[in-house]
Order: C-alpha cells, then sequence, then structure tokens
C-alpha cells in the first residue's frame, strides 16, 4: 500500500479542486505579493498571519469580481424573474475556502501559499465567521443562496449588516459567558459598500388623508446604506449579489427638531438611528417583542422593496414607460421569498406603496379577505374572529402570521411532518378556504460546504466509485448501494471517518486542553441549546451510562437554557475526572458552536443526535448534514428525520419515542412525568442524583429547580421518552461494536442522503412558487467574448 496521503494532497486528489497549472500558481503568487504590498502596505518582514490571510482573500476576491459584474450585465440583458430572498439572517460562516472551492481555485491557492513558506489551513482559520444568524434558520437562508447560484437563478438575497453577530459563547466555571461578536474589527475583504443605492426608510409619523391620497408626514427617516458580497456558484461562472443594509443617520439628523441649537447632541444621537443595524437577536425559535427588533423588521421590508422596484422600473424588458410604469408585468419579474414571518411586514409595505406611492388602484383587496370567509360559512362569527389579520383586545394586535397567510400566494413547511402541522393545526382554518396554497419544501443543506468543503476525504472516495456529478446531482449517493458489500469501501470509509476523528481529536486536544480517546464512539448532539430539542434527555443517559460503569465496577427558556449548560459541564466534569471510568465515557461541551465548528466536528461524528419531542422541530437540518457526513443517527419521529427514515429505510436509523399523535393524546389525558420517576430505578437514581447535588457538590441546591421542572411542568416531556431512549443507545451501542456492520448502515445512509440536498429544495421553490426555472446555464468566463442576447 502507498504511504498515507498528507491533508493538502488530499485537497488535491479530486479533479473538481482545480488543476493548479504552472501559470495559476505563478499569477496567484504574483497577485499575492501585490495585495501584502498595496492592499495591506506591509512587507514580509512585519506581516502577521493575518495580513496573509487578507492577501490571500483580495487574491481570491479578483477572481470573483469579472464574473460578478459578467452576471449581473447578463440578467439586464435576458431580464429574467428574479427571485428575492427576504431574511432577517443569514448564517454565512467563512468565505474563503468556499470561494476557492467554487472557482475551481482550491489547487492553485494550496500550491501558490505553499510556495510562499505558508500553510493554506492555517490562513483559512484566521477568517471570522459571519454570524449573522442563529442556528437553522439563517443557515438555511445560507445555504439557499448557494444553491440558487448553482443553479444559475437569477437570485438575490436580502438582510441586515449587523455590526454584531451572534455572541461568542464562553465557558467560565462552567457557566455561560456572552462576549460582543466584533466580526468586522479587521475589516470584511468579501463586501462592497454601495453608497450609491442608499435608501431613505421613514419611521413613526402621522397619515393624513388629502384629495390626492394619502400622505405620510413628519417621519424620521433613516438612511439604509447596502453592502454587497458576492455569491459564487459552483463552478458555473453565476456570481449572484447578498444584499444587507446598514443604518446610517442623515446628515440632518435630529438638527430640524428637539435639538434645535444643541449640534454636539444631535451628532451624538445618531447612534440611535444607527443602532438600527447594530445587532443580531440571539433568540432561535422565540418571539421578541422588543421595538428595536420591529424597526430592524421594518427597516430591512422597506430599503429591499424601493430596490426592488427601482429594479424593475429600470429593467431593459419591463415597462419603461417614462410616464407611468405599468405594474402588470411586476409579478411575471419579480418573486418574493419571505424567511418565516420575520420579514412579514412586506406585504403590507408592499400595498402601502403600490397604493399610495404608486397609486394603483387596487384596495379591495384586504376587505376581501373577511366577506369572503363571511360568504362561505355564514354565520360562523367565531371562525371570522379566528381568521382576522386583527386580534380583538386592548391593545389590538396585528396577527403576523394570519398577515402572511392572506398576503401570499403560497405558504409552506420545511418538512412533510411541519406541512401537515400546518394544515391541520396552526393554519387548520385557512387551509379549509385555500387548500391550494399551502405547499411542503422539505428543507436541505449545500453539498459543497457540508460535504467537498468540511469532508474533502469522504468526497474523494465517494468521486472514485461514482465520479463528481454527486456534486451538483446529490441524489446520485443512490449508487453507493452498489458498495454496500464491497470491503475495499468500507475499508475506505471507516478510514476517512478515524482520520476525521483523530484530527477532531487533535483539535480538542490543542484548543481546549481535553483529551478524547479517538476508538470511542463520538456521539454529538451540536444545535443551539433550546428546551425542545432536549440536551437535558441526553444529558439524563449520560449520567445513566456513568451510573451503569460505576456499577459494573426553566424558568424563562433562557435561564433554563443556560442551567442545562451548567449541568453538563458540571457533570463532565465529575465523570471525566472519576478514575474508575478513565477514557471509556467522557462529556464535553463544545464551547462557542458555530458554522466553522459545525464544518469540524461533524465530518468526526459517528452518532447524531435528533430527539427533540415529536411536533417541535420544524425540520432541523443538522441531521441531514450528520447524515451526509456517515454519522448514524439516533431520533425521535420529527422535522425531516421522518423522511431520513424513510429514504435510507427505518432500519438503517435508530428511531424511537413518542409520535406527534401521542404527544398531543398525552397532553389530552395530562402529562404525569412522576410516573416514570417511580416506574424506573435507573431514572429515578439519576434525578435523586442530579437534585442532591452530587454534580454541584459545593452548591447543593443548584439543580434542584431542573429536576423539579422535568417533574411537574415539562412542556416537552423527557421523562416520556426516557426509557425508550435508553433502550434506543443499548441498541446503537451493539451496533458500533460490529465495526463492519455499523459502516455498512453508513454507506446505507450516505446513499440516502440524496434527497437533503439544498438544489433539490431550490428547484422546488423554483418551480412550484417562484415561477422560474433553474437554468443550469453556464455564463462564460470573463476572459471570453462578450454574451450575446439570446435568440
Ligand atoms: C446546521 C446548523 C444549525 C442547525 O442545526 P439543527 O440541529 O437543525 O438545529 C445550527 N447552527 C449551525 C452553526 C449550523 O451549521
Amino acid at each position: 500500500m502507498a504511504a498515507p496521503l498528507t491533508d493538502q494532497e488530499k485537497r488535491k486528489q479530486i479533479s473538481v479542486r482545480g488543476i493548479a497549472g504552472l501559470g495559476d500558481v505563478a499569477e496567484m503568487k504574483r497577485s499575492f505579493n501585490r495585495h501584502l504590498h498595496f492592499t495591506l502596505v506591509k512587507d514580509r518582514n512585519v506581516a502577521t498571519p493575518r495580513d496573509y490571510y487578507f492577501a490571500l482573500a483580495h487574491s481570491v476576491r479578483d477572481h470573483l469580481v469579472g464574473r460578478w459584474i459578467r452576471t449581473q450585465q447578463y440578467y439586464y440583458e435576458k431580464d429574467p424573474k428574479r427571485v428575492h430572498y427576504l431574511s432577517l439572517e443569514f448564517y454565512m460562516g467563512r468565505t474563503l475556502q468556499n470561494t476557492m472551492i467554487n472557482l475551481g481555485l482550491q489547487n492553485a491557492c494550496d500550491e501558490a501559499v505553499y510556495q510562499l513558506g505558508l500553510d493554506l489551513e492555517e490562513l483559512e482559520e484566521i477568517e471570522e465567521d459571519a454570524g449573522l444568524g442563529n442556528g437553522g434558520l439563517g443557515r438555511l437562508a445560507a445555504c439557499f443562496l448557494d444553491s440558487m447560484a448553482t443553479l444559475g437563478l437569477a437570485a438575490y438575497g436580502y438582510g441586515i449588516r449587523y455590526e454584531f453577530g451572534i455572541f461568542n459563547q464562553r465557558i467560565s466555571g462552567g457557566w455561560q459567558v456572552e462576549e460582543a461578536d466584533d466580526w468586522l474589527r479587521y475589516g470584511n475583504p468579501w463586501e462592497k459598500a454601495r453608497p450609491e443605492y442608499m435608501l431613505p426608510v421613514h419611521f413613526y409619523g402621522r397619515v393624513q388623508h388629502t384629495d390626492s391620497g394619502v400622505k405620510w408626514l413628519d417621519t424620521q427617516v433613516v438612511l439604509a446604506m447596502p453592502y454587497d458580497t458576492p455569491v459564487p456558484g459552483y463552478k458555473n461562472n453565476t456570481v449572484n449579489t447578498m444584499r444587507l443594509w446598514s443604518a446610517k443617520a442623515p446628515n440632518d439628523f435630529n438638527l430640524q427638531d428637539f435639538n434645535v441649537g444643541d449640534y454636539i447632541q444631535a451628532v451624538l444621537d445618531r447612534n440611535l438611528a444607527e443602532n438600527i443595524s447594530r445587532v443580531l437577536y440571539p433568540n432561535d425559535n422565540f418571539f421578541e417583542g422588543k421595538e428595536l427588533r420591529l424597526k430592524q423588521e421594518y427597516f430591512v421590508v422597506a430599503a429591499t422593496l424601493q430596490d426592488i422596484i427601482r429594479r424593475f422600473k429600470s429593467s431593459k424588458f419591463g415597462s419603461r414607460d417614462p410616464v407611468r410604469t405599468s405594474f402588470d408585468t411586476f409579478p411575471d419579474k419579480v418573486a418574493l421569498q419571505l424567511n418565516d414571518t420575520h420579514p412579514a411586514l412586506a406585504i403590507p409595505e408592499l400595498m402601502r406603496i403600490l397604493l399610495d406611492i404608486e397609486k394603483l388602484d387596487w384596495d379591495k383587496c384586504w376587505t376581501v379577505h373577511l366577506d369572503r370567509i363571511a360568504a362561505l360559512f355564514p354565520g360562523d362569527v367565531a371562525r371570522l374572529r379566528r381568521m382576522s389579520l386583527i386580534e380583538e383586545g386592548d391593545p389590538k394586535r396585528i396577527n403576523m402570521a394570519h398577515l402572511c397567510v392572506v398576503g401570499t400566494h403560497a405558504v409552506n413547511g420545511v418538512a412533510r411532518i411541519h406541512s401537515d402541522i400546518v394544515r391541520n393545526t396552526v393554519f387548520k382554518d385557512f387551509y379549509e378556504v385555500d387548500p391550494e396554497k399551502f405547499q411542503n419544501k422539505t428543507n436541505g443543506i449545500t453539498p459543497r460546504r457540508w460535504l467537498l468543503l468540511c469532508n474533502p476525504g469522504l468526497a474523494d472516495i465517494i468521486a472514485e466509485r461514482i465520479g463528481e456529478d454527486f456534486l451538483t446531482d446529490l441524489q446520485q449517493l443512490r449508487k453507493l448501494l452498489d458498495f454496500v458489500d464491497d470491503e475495499g469501501f468500507i475499508r475506505d470509509v471507516a478510514k476517512v471517518k478515524q482520520e476525521n476523528k483523530q484530527k477532531f481529536a487533535a483539535f480538542l486536544e490543542k484548543q481546549h486542553q481535553v483529551k478524547i480517546n479517538p476508538e470511542s464512539m463520538f456521539d454529538v448532539q451540536v444545535k443551539r441549546i433550546h428546551e425542545y430539542k432536549r440536551q437535558l434527555l441526553n444529558v439524563l443517559h449520560v449520567i445513566t451510562l456513568y451510573n451503569q460503569l460505576m456499577c459494573s465496577q426553566a424558568a424563562p427558556g433562557y435561564h433554563m437554557a443556560k442551567l442545562i449548560i451548567k449541568l453538563i459541564t458540571s457533570v463532565g466534569e465529575v465523570i471525566n475526572n472519576d478514575p474508575a471510568v478513565r477514557d471509556r465515557l467522557k462529556l464535553i461541551f463544545l464551547e462557542n458552536y458555530r458554522v466553522s465548528l459545525a464544518e469540524r466536528v461533524i465530518p468526526a461524528a459517528d452518532l447524531s443526535e435528533q430527539i427533540s419531542t415529536a411536533g417541535t422541530e420544524a425540520s432541523g437540518t443538522g441531521n441531514m448534514k450528520l447524515m451526509l457526513n456517515g454519522a448514524l443517527t439516533v431520533g425521535t419521529e420529527d422535522g425531516a428525520t421522518v423522511e431520513m427514515a424513510e429514504e435510507a429505510g427505518h432500519d438503517n436509523l435508530f428511531m424511537f419515542g413518542l409520535r406527534v399523535d401521542e404527544v398531543d393524546e398525552l397532553d389530552r389525558r395530562g402529562y404525569d412525568a412522576r410516573r416514570h420517576y417511580e416506574r424506573l430505578p435507573e431514572l429515578k437514581l439519576v434525578l435523586d442524583q442530579i437534585r442532591s447535588g452530587f454534580f454541584s457538590p459545593e452548591q447543593p441546591e443548584l439543580f434542584s429547580e431542573l429536576v423539579s421542572m422535568l417533574l411537574h411542568h415539562d412542556r416537552f416531556k423527557v421523562l416520556a421518552d426516557y426509557e425508550a431512549y435508553v433502550d434506543c443507545q443499548e441498541r446503537v451501542s451493539r451496533l458500533y461494536q460490529d465495526a463492519a456492520a455499523w459502516t455498512r448502515v453508513v454507506i446505507r445512509n450516505i446513499a440516502a442522503a440524496g434527497k437533503f440536498s439544498s438544489d433539490r429544495t431550490v428547484s422546488q421553490y423554483a418551480r412550484e412558487i417562484w415561477g422560474v426555472e433553474p437554468s443550469h446555464v453556464k455564463i462564460p468566463p470573463p476572459n471570453e467574448p462578450p454574451i450575446t442576447p439570446q435568440s
């Protein structure tokens, strides 16, 4: 056998990473040195590693520019229907490696940097994550941007350029401590400010009705400054735009009215306006009823709609009637997708622009809504109240979800089970009136970042067997079923996983001074801490295992989440330092989970924990990433995990626990957690230990409220699934003992992961909601003759 490949050699293997021609490498080195000199104003005597990262980032960025301009020219010439994805979050992570991969520059950069005496992986580590998201919802938006560009859609991401993204999490004394995420401190080489496209956004004020229509007066104006980030497709020369808005105070801010005569105070108060884009709210699946949050939502919506209408009016084949633009073709040229209800204000804001500014007269539409319901269900006053856009009460409230359903032509859940719940429970009344409006689009993940980038070893051995087309057509992974019993492939899959685990163990030892045994099963639950995701169920099982080994020899959600973290670190403290356990069981809380950490841990995982209470996880996407990277799933029948089991066959996932209808039934009967406590001695021991301070000797009462929550008011029914979970984990352990059998199931799972590509998800949105066709057109690269409009 040949000597094992080094990491650098492995990254070069797959041909999709680009052929590093001598000329390309020489040009990359020249560019690097030019940027170090002219852009960073450094020589190699004083340059820091960060300077080298920036020199490389600028060199790679240069390759985007021509393609970016060319793509936008192409869209202007062809004037296709444009797709606008509005989201309060874009959880992009790092950009350098993804750009090199999508442009096929990775080998050229690797070689150039190597010849300059530097290490590419080390430089990549210097890049700050763009953490403009909380978790799954924001990462979905990022995966969709990659897929939309790869599918050749004329698409735009619109959001907010938060100055501070999701906080950095440190663990101190076992507790979470938040630090501000000052991600822009050293500058962002991937964005381009566009002050020339700055737009005003109005707040507050009053409405005056006049003969010529409605006027909005005495508003406070905040300017929206766009920052554009290129979004390259995978090797198709398409570069789309993500446009993020930053709040700027106008130069007369507060100088006219109450700060007249106090120039200094007026300038200092500019902060008030600019605070709108200061910081991302760190809430995942939780509504924050704060004025600043509402202002953020209106800010992105108001700026984005102006931008879209400006582009529509100036488009080549759209109406450019100088007197009056016809909006008749607007729906043929513009698709708007709202990511959850966060940008719901786009609906009334678009109405306002069309009615009050563009003077269109279709003001009937809203009153018609309740009239239609009244005609369909005569006398059903309760239904009318349930379906109103306005909730009676003091004060009256707008129901944003109802606004979305009524104001859109399509509504979708993000996994089949979620769409069923949307139709049968959440929007039942609306579904009965407009069944065709309700759709399903099961979420997906981009295989470029979540396989090729984060797990090059696995991508290589797959490409060796089935070629490289799976990277843009993930269903081709099915071909791996031919290799389930192929000893060579089984060996390769196991070997890659082992190498990933060793690499991750080395990272843990270097960065966090913890040693883990790379031969042991890496059982990972990586996701935001949330009660419904039931990290508690996991830790109860870990304590159970600990107790077995020893034998054989809320409060508000946020408070509860922090207490759960403290419990996990405390249990880890006891287990990891108990000489009786040695390295047979370890519990590590990985701090500061984020996209770049996900890229490290997921390829090293053996077991994926997807154990939310059935009916609470809309889809999950972490589950898909882990499946694609060769982890087996222990999971409940929730979110997209249901469809993963369907794709792979139920025998190839470890499914357990109550299903949605059983959870509902339990709610009707009344959930009695104490029954399980009294029935199961193992469980009783665990809870008694936690409550008595076994894991917190210095503060024995610390976790008593947590135990009391589990026993008396646990909305997520952790104890109801405890027994099934422990039994299921027992089955997991037995299979893991048989390495070859385990790897065969791993291969079956990878082969079944094709459905969960965001390329599939985005294609379905395109055809079934947006009314556009993925083009697969390869725009010529910038050094080829200019594009002429197609016939
Ligand atoms: C994919 C991803 C998530 C979503 O994970 P779930 O398990 O679906 O909640 C959250 N955070 C990061 C950094 C991710 O990459």
